[in-house]
């Protein structure tokens, strides 16, 4: 096997086998690598053009009922100060967004029980009143599908749930009581209710192997998401991870390449991640084939509490401030930022591989 000439074959065909992804991963040399980057960033123009979405990000709580192992506001982590925002706080950042020019904007939090259906319908609701051309995306963990509907319901067009790593034996070290079968059968569900899906996975988890990427990557190509999420890890020192060194953002960058090239229309984000621990990591990303930023919204009083991990940056800049720090970061790169909603290109509510890729997907 050659690298080139896998990398020609992923271009032409979006798919490899395992085994020849995993040769990818373990032979590709810095050389190759520039080249991989050129035809993901080429696949990604094919569809997108020159532009990068951008999406209002809004923390809403940092409370969590998960105690995932890597993530700063855990529920063992009893020195987290926990805040939630409240509905006119939520439609405030909405507002404040809506001026600087955004039509979507992503509600996140953790598992926080008081935001039961009813309080999240009553703030989707008002959003969409007051907004009802912008998408409202939520990230708000597992729920039952009962939860998923009438949340789409109400108006939510897209929901993002990273499964984190595909690997079943270091997702059930890295999250406690939780299975990855649950959280497939979550994402799977939000896709036959005809969301707009984000998966994703963090890069360098400690024990994570190049065979649990290709894992990952297989998982994305049979759930076909619209979204998919790839940041580094990064320690944080209240979590039980505390002192394992951050994943590379080479490494992320290489994966972000690899999903373009395997699921060409998805919509990438240059992840907070990528930034935090490389000045050039979001642009790095641009230039791997990401295609959607997400700056902050966020009250200034709780940018500093939504702590996933250390060092987070632009924690204390003004949503306009994020706005025009990384528009102008975009344009610098070579791209141009679009504001507009963003959907994916070819949306469809359920499309019938999804439903047989089911059944083929084995967790390792
Ligand atoms: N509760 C929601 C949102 C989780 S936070 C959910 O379950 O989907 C958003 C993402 O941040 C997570 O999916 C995870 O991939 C990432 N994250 C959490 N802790 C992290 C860390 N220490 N380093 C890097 N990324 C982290």
């Amino acid at each position: 096997m050659n690298t080139v000439a896998l990398i020609d074959a992923l271009y032409q065909n979006e798919n490899l086998s395992d085994h020849e992804l995993l040769f990818l991963l373990e032979n590709i040399k810095e050389e190759e690598k520039t080249y991989l980057f050129k035809k993901s960033l080429d696949k990604k123009t094919l569809h997108y053009g020159n532009t990068v979405f951008m999406r209002g990000l809004i923390e809403f709580s940092n409370y969590c009922k998960q105690d995932c192992m890597y993530c700063g506001i855990r529920r063992s982590n009893h020195k987290a100060d926990r805040y939630r925002l409240s509905k006119e706080s939520i439609l405030h950042c909405c507002e404040e967004g809506y001026r600087l020019g955004y039509r979507t904007f992503v509600l996140q939090g953790g598992e926080d029980p008081y935001f039961t259906d009813e309080r999240l319908i009553d703030i989707v609701t008002a959003i969409k009143e007051a907004f009802p051309q912008c998408a409202i995306t939520l990230s708000i963990g597992e729920r039952d599908a009962e939860s998923y509907k009438r949340l789409k319901d109400a108006g939510v067009d897209r929901y993002l749930l990273r499964h984190e790593t595909a690997s079943k034996a270091l997702y059930t070290k890295l999250h406690p009581h939780m299975s990855i079968d649950n959280r497939i059968e979550c994402l799977y569900t939000l896709k036959g209710l005809g969301y707009q899906v984000g998966a994703g996975f963090m890069v360098g988890l400690p024990g994570q192997t190049l065979k649990d990427y290709v894992a990952d990557l297989r998982f994305l190509k049979e759930l076909s998401p619209e979204m998919v999420g790839i940041g580094p890890y990064i320690p944080h020192e209240d979590t039980p991870l505390k002192g394992h060194p951050s994943g590379k953002v080479d490494d992320a960058a290489l994966l972000i390449a690899i999903v373009r090239l395997l699921l060409p229309k998805a919509l990438l984000p240059a992840t907070t991640a990528m930034g935090t621990l490389s000045p050039q990591g979001r642009e790095r990303a641009l230039r791997a084939g990401a295609n959607v930023v997400m700056p902050n919204l966020s009250p200034l009083n709780v940018r500093e509490k939504y702590a996933l991990y250390q060092d987070k940056i632009c924690t204390g800049d003004e949503a306009a401030h994020c706005r025009a720090c990384i528009e102008g970061r975009i344009k610098k790169a070579g791209f141009t930022a679009d504001m507009s909603r963003g959907d994916h290109k070819n949306h469809q509510a359920y499309p019938e591989t999804c439903i047989s890729n089911k059944t083929l997907f084995k967790t390792l």
